[in-house]
């Protein structure tokens, strides 16, 4: 038996690329597609936006769950130079994908016994406080190592970094020349609030300390800081969200391009009547007769069972057939239940794919049922998915530097 559909007999509202459409095992049952092409078209936008900054490439958490050799590769070969992980064993995935002249940096930062790896894989800490400098310099010193580091300085947030005082301390180190210290940065709090009052003290903080770190590069802004002006983006920019389609800036309109999509199929079809109830708890009932899908994904895939529905609240949407639908009832560990009552019979068959982000449903639209933002919704992507990666292709040359980029739409 076979439950993959014919292609050719699947009903789509909207045209699928061939890639997206290249066909899945059919022992998959739910299907996830990285765009590389949509995440390089991001970063030169981003990268557009900064000049004349460098713009880095944030990649931690498996370059938020979309896989960090793929998008660290992609990145690359679109020109991409620095790169930011959190931990080293990130750094270690992404050093194989990308040129030795590359620049790594951990966002965790040193602590001892982690020089070897550091030398080894040839990355950075992102160095966070005196205690941490202290054990790089003897590793250094030890081993000969001489790979740099960053010096990240806390200007507000209070979550890593050495107070502004400690960073003074540093200004005699620097002026000596040799210091082996290759950025200096900070992190902003609440770059996604325009007018939050916080961007401009952060702001003037860093600036302060950034120029007496003479000759070191400085960097500040997030995704959503690139959007703050042209005060932020100093001398490298490290946008992560807004490469994954994220919007960098709430409050207005999505400037970035979708990256994923995710389908999962349909493994039953019932028909109930009015009155019936559909899930764990029976908290969604049927007001008229109801056709329902069974479709094969759930909050053990990273589709929060906070999207629920019941009779009172509407929980999120899945497009069947290129019309939305409602869920019914409650989200389950591997399956949902969608009401495509509405929809004509020969449009949901039994192994049909439905989609639950794409088409119009957007990370972000997810992350708003979800109860959280699409940073969560992007790391807590399911790793039981076929995963198809779309564009971002090795042989494809890179447009000359000079040649202005494509500007997405
Ligand atoms: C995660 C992170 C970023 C990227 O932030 P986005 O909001 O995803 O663009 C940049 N800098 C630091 C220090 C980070 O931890």
């Amino acid at each position: 038996m076979n439950i993959a559909p014919d292609p050719k007999s699947v009903p789509h509202a909207t045209p699928l690329s061939s890639e997206a459409n290249q066909a899945p095992p059919a022992t998959a049952t739910g299907v996830l597609t990285v765009d590389l092409d949509a995440i390089v078209a991001n970063w030169r936008k981003l990268e557009k936006t900064a000049v004349p900054a460098e713009c880095a490439g944030v990649v931690k958490a498996n370059a938020y769950g979309c896989g960090a050799a793929q998008v660290a590769g992609a990145l690359s070969r679109a020109g991409c130079k620095t790169f930011f992980v959190a931990t080293t064993d990130e750094a270690r995935v992404v050093r194989a994908a990308v040129p030795a002249q590359a620049a790594i940096y951990v966002l965790s930062g040193f602590f001892q016994n982690t020089g070897e790896a550091y030398a080894e894989i040839d990355c950075k800490p992102v160095i966070g406080d005196l205690n941490q400098l202290a054990e790089w310099d003897v590793f250094c010193r030890r081993s000969g190592w001489s790979g740099g580091a960053a010096i990240h300085i806390d200007t507000g947030m209070n979550r890593l970094g050495m107070t502004i005082t400690e960073a003074e301390g540093l200004i005699p180190r620097i002026n000596a020349g040799d210091h082996g210290i290759t950025l200096v940065m900070s992190h902003l709090a609440s770059a996604e609030l325009l007018n939050s009052p916080a961007n401009a003290r952060q702001l003037a903080a860093f600036r302060e300390i950034a120029s007496a770190f003479s000759g070191v590069p400085a960097s500040l802004a997030n995704s959503s800081g690139i959007f703050l002006g042209s005060q932020f983006v100093f001398d490298l920019v490290r946008p992560g969200c807004a490469l994954y389609g994220i919007n960098p800036t709430p409050e207005s309109d999505n400037p970035m391009q979708p990256v994923v999509e995710l389908k999962a199929r349909i493994v039953q079809i019932r028909n109930i009547e009015r009155g019936d109830t559909v899930g764990y708890g029976g908290t969604w009932t049927a007001r008229r007769s109801t056709r329902i899908a069974i479709v094969s994904a759930g909050y053990a895939d990273g589709y929060f069972r906070a999207a629920s529905s019941n009779d009172g609240t509407r929980g999120a949407e899945v497009v069947v057939a290129g019309r939305r639908c409602p869920i019914a009832g409650r989200i389950s560990m591997d399956l949902i239940a969608v009401d495509v009552t509405d929809l004509d019979k020969s449009l949901v068959r039994r192994g049909h794919m439905v989609t639950l982000i794409g088409e119009g449903i957007t990370v972000d639209e997810l992350a708003h049922h979800f109860g959280t933002i699409g940073y969560e919704v992007m790391t807590s992507l399911g790793r039981r998915y076929a995963r198809i990666y779309k564009g971002g292709d090795a042989t494809v040359e890179p447009p000359a530097p000079v040649e202005p980029a494509a500007e997405p739409t």
